[in-house]
């Protein structure tokens, strides 16, 4: 077997927009339930009998991170909380905290989401699944957790951090997957070969699942040479449940989007309107599945486009690119609008520098100091003709130029969960 929900997965383009419709009439039955959106119905005169197309969905407002803090905790719910069973509670870096509510039958059908995920990449209840995930309110933890059981395999729920600890259960318990942040699997692999271990040689990965942060494709190709692996990634965010909402096949061409889980719009952040297929805007999802807390036209504030045409897996479901980040990840410096991604994509390509970096912006000047491969020479004169040469790419991709500091391994700070790769003292 092939797919894990075959008759779903390969749902032809008319069966599966019918599909949408029928169960996006539902939620929003269900959603008159929820104070936010009765009162948003109410104002707008929607009901499930006023949505008669797709194309109707534009009738709604659009529902933002801001209306989740607004009505934090309980003021979004469709369902008496005594009918829930779990809620996630966003970190709250960027402001209040928001909350999302889950009933039994939404964890399952997240769990589900998952467990077709993890069929996708080629793993089976054969696999032993080791997720480097916190557990808690972050829901790369718990989300991967209740998938993979789902598929059948044997879980190592080893949670974040203790890199040691890790590697002894990768190589006790032969674990051959890991769900894993892109900038710890650099990490985990630098330990490992300090530790002697060859990834190839003493262990039995071979498929690693990276998401939850933007990172370029060339760090991908990094962390598959770096651990003898396939990597394949994979985005989720708490709205949405947490991880498996969208997910790469082994085409490694974009990720499917689970389009009986969520409508897919790309918008321009600015007009609001949809931008052509094909162009970059920022995602916005809509939830047609879920019971507890539907999310209507939610503004993710992530930004990606739909990739065009049939992939060659046989999946019809749309598939999303890589984000080039979030609209607030966006650094403006001197007029020139520019993302952190960037920089990532072109220091990557360079074998003589290491994985950790980090962008300094002050007043209208940008600093990036890059940790050295610890196999590389100390010698002044290569150094410098480097720095030149990095320097001189950075520029053809940025169109200005920062100031490059190479230092050594070690010298960089590393974060036990996502990477902090920008620090803006313009905004302190
Ligand atoms: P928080 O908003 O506190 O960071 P989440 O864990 O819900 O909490 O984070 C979701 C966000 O993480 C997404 O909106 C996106 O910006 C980022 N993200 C998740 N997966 C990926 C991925 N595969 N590639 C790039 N960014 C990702
Ligand atoms: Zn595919």
């Amino acid at each position: 077997m092939t797919y894990w929900q075959a008759e779903v997965e390969t749902m032809s383009r008319a069966d599966l927009e019918k599909l949408q419709l029928e169960y996006l009439k539902k939620t929003i039955r269900i959603a008159t339930n929820s104070p936010f959106y009765n009162k948003i119905f109410k104002e707008h005169h929607i009901t499930s009998d006023s949505i008669c197309s797709l194309d109707d969905l534009k009738k709604i407002p659009f529902t933002t991170k801001e209306d989740l803090r607004n009505n934090y905790p309980f003021g979004m719910a469709a369902i008496p909380i005594q009918q829930c069973v779990r809620l996630h509670s966003s970190s709250g870096t960027t402001g209040n905290p928001t909350v999302v509510l889950h009933s039994a039958k939404d964890l399952n059908e997240w769990a589900n989401q998952v467990a077709r995920c993890m069929y996708m990449v080629g793993l089976r209840d054969t696999d032993i699944f080791q997720n480097t995930s916190g557990y808690g309110m972050f829901t790369g933890g718990l989300g991967f957790q209740y998938g993979a059981e789902k598929l059948g395999a044997l879980t190592v729920p080893a949670a974040a951090g203790n890199t040691k600890r890790q590697l002894k259960f990768i190589t006790d318990f032969g674990t051959t997957c890991l769900h894993i942040i892109p900038s710890y699997a650099t990490r985990l692999a630098e330990v490992m070969r300090e530790s002697g271990i060859d990834p190839r040689r003493d262990t039995k990965l071979h498929t690693v699942c990276i998401g939850a942060e933007p990172h370029s494709e060339e760090q991908r190709l990094r962390i598959e040479e770096l651990l003898g692996v396939k990597a394949y990634n994979c985005f989720g965010m708490s709205e949405m449940n947490g991880p498996g909402v969208a997910f790469e096949c082994k085409e490694q061409n974009g990720m499917h989007i689970w389009e009986d889980y969520v409508i897919v719009e790309i918008i321009d952040p600015v007009t609001l309107e949809h931008v052509p297929e094909g162009e970059v805007g920022e995602l916005v999802l809509t939830t047609i599945n879920r019971e507890a807390m539907p999310l209507l036209r939610y503004r993710t504030r992530d930004l990606t486009r739909i990739i065009s045409g049939d992939c060659p897996c046989g999946r019809t479901h749309k598939r999303i690119d890589r984000f080039k980040g979030r609209s607030d990840d966006m650094i403006i410096l001197k007029g020139v609008n520019l993302f952190p991604i960037q920089i990532e994509t072109v220091l990557m390509k360079f074998k003589e520098l290491g994985n950790n970096y980090l962008i300094t912006i002050d007043q209208d000047e940008m600093q990036i100091e890059v940790e050295l491969s610890d196999l590389f020479t100390d010698d002044y004169s290569v150094l410098q003709r480097l720095t030149k040469e990095i320097t001189r790419q950075l520029k053809d991709e940025l169109l200005l130029t920062p100031k490059l500091k190479l230092v050594g391994r070690g010298s960089l700070p590393v974060q036990e969960g996502k990477a902090v790769r920008v620090k803006d003292l313009r905004k302190f």
